[in-house]
């Protein structure tokens, strides 16, 4: 099932969303979006778990 994130879900004042068909996948997008947007070269392990309780299960 396709899964879909978004930054304010955790609180960023961002209105970023992604989707992608996998959480791995979506990982990346959300680890490049981090990267560019919130100066986050590297997810650490808190917020990767911040950011895998926010992501959802999307039918779109
Ligand atoms: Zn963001």
């Amino acid at each position: 099932m396709p899964k879909k994130f978004a930054c304010k879900d955790i609180g960023m004042q961002c209105n970023f969303t992604a989707k992608a068909k996998t959480e791995d996948e979506l990982m990346e997008k959300i680890a490049q979006h981090a990267k560019e947007a919130h100066n986050m070269p590297q997810i650490d392990a808190a917020m990767a778990a911040k950011v895998k309780g926010a992501i959802k299960s999307s039918f779109f």
